[in-house]
């Protein structure tokens, strides 16, 4: 593997500021790594508890440098904007604080045990750095030399890699290979990612990097992460997580929510309504065997027909799994994300991808959400 720093070099970003401070210069990939406030909680490396959930079963890693992602996307806590409001390490994403720890440290008490058995899975999230894929590697060869019972998935930046880095992911001992998309049309992802924010990413890469992990890792090894909420339209979104299931994958869904400090922390979150259709419809896609050429849809693209029979849909509603949070799977049932990420898109308040099994008052507040009721908050209102 070689670090390719001259592939990102070539995009219209700079690596670094003399004049930015960073407080924290000494910790960085490979030696630190960050992880989800949830599997810090989990791993008992800092108090806390979750609203109605217990732990994570995925424990979210984040490659990290004191100088930080160095591309720009609008909609994220970590893009380069913001080295000059905080320090990198202080960041949020995906709306909650990720700790800086050593991974040596991480791995022992995985290994001890702390953890309690919850883990079924864990993943490292790539960023935009010229060191990002070879520490990658570095934290990968690590984990499956040590802790072997846990598998791996990986939260690529295509950016920075290359056919032959996506191979040797896999031959290293990755099990599942993921591509944030994020954005679901041309347009969209090259507003909110692209040249027109001054960040290096582009669709054709992110879909080559997509086709190359079908061949590569196969079915039911490699997934999307699609935002819902940054201007497309339900049919818009179907028709890339209908793509992305006839490659062989899995969409991984993400409601949008203004991050504190990204350049879109003025836009509205997903409506409700919009959201709860489209967390039906991809579990339709994904898991029930339907198809987006079998649904209905209106004038402005929404979801009208779900194209399945009145008790087929009423029975999968009353499940809750289609909202529940989406990602890779655990161990037991491959239809539910070990990777449950508590509220990296809502508020305890206000759920929008659920941590945790539905029960029937909350499938009743779907229910009218996706009627388009105004529903208020699901139950305590002084939550965050
Ligand atoms: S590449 Fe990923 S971490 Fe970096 S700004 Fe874009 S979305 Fe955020």
């Amino acid at each position: 593997m070689t670090v390719r720093a001259d592939s990102v070099t070539e995009a219209p970003v700079n690596f670094y500021r003399p004049d930015y401070h960073i407080q924290t210069p000494d910790m960085r990939s490979p030696e630190y790594v960050q992880l989800s406030t949830a599997a810090a909680i989990t791993l008992g490396l800092v108090p806390g508890s979750m609203h109605r959930t217990a732990c994570t079963h995925c424990l979210n890693l984040l490659v990290t440098y004191p100088e930080g992602c160095r591309a720009n996307c609008s909609y994220c806590g970590l893009a380069r904007h913001r080295e000059e409001s905080r320090d990198y390490a202080d960041r949020n994403f995906i709306r909650v604080d990720w700790p800086t720890v050593g991974y040596e440290d991480v791995i022992a008490r995985v290994r001890n045990g702390d953890d309690r058995g919850q883990f079924e899975r864990m993943c490292i999230s790539m960023i935009t750095h010229p060191n990002s894929d070879h520490d990658t590697f570095v934290l990968l060869r690590k984990w499956v030399d040590q802790v072997a019972h846990i598998p791996v998935s990986i939260l690529s930046n295509p950016t920075t890699l290359n056919r032959d880095d996506i191979l040797r992911l896999r031959d290293e001992g990755a099990d599942i290979f993921t591509v944030a998309v994020d954005a679901v049309t041309p347009e969209i992802f090259e507003r909110t990612r692209g040249k027109t924010v001054d960040s290096p990413h582009t669709w054709k890469k992110y879909w080559q990097a997509i086709e190359w992990a079908a061949e590569i890792f196969g079915p039911e090894k490699f997934g999307a992460h699609l935002i819902c909420g940054m201007g497309e339209t339900e049919r818009e979104m179907l028709d890339i997580a209908q793509r992305i299931r006839d490659l062989g994958g899995h969409n991984h869904m993400f409601a949008f929510f203004p991050e504190q400090g990204s350049m879109m922390e003025d836009w509205n979150p997903v409506s409700r309504d919009q959201w709860r259709r489209v967390q039906l419809a991809r579990f339709i896609i994904d898991y029930a065997g339907g198809r987006i050429d079998e649904m209905r849809f209106d004038d402005a693209g929404r979801v009208v027909d779900f194209g399945l029979d009145r008790s087929e849909l009423e029975s999968l509603i009353a499940s809750g799994k289609p909202f529940q949070t989406s990602g890779c799977p655990g161990k037991s049932d491959e239809e539910v994300s070990a990777c449950n990420r508590p509220y990296g898109d809502s508020s305890p308040a206000d759920i929008l991808s659920f941590p945790f099994v539905l029960n029937a008052s909350d499938v009743g507040f779907v229910r009218r959400q996706m009627a388009g009721e105004d529903v208020g908050t699901l139950d305590h209102e002084d939550l965050d």
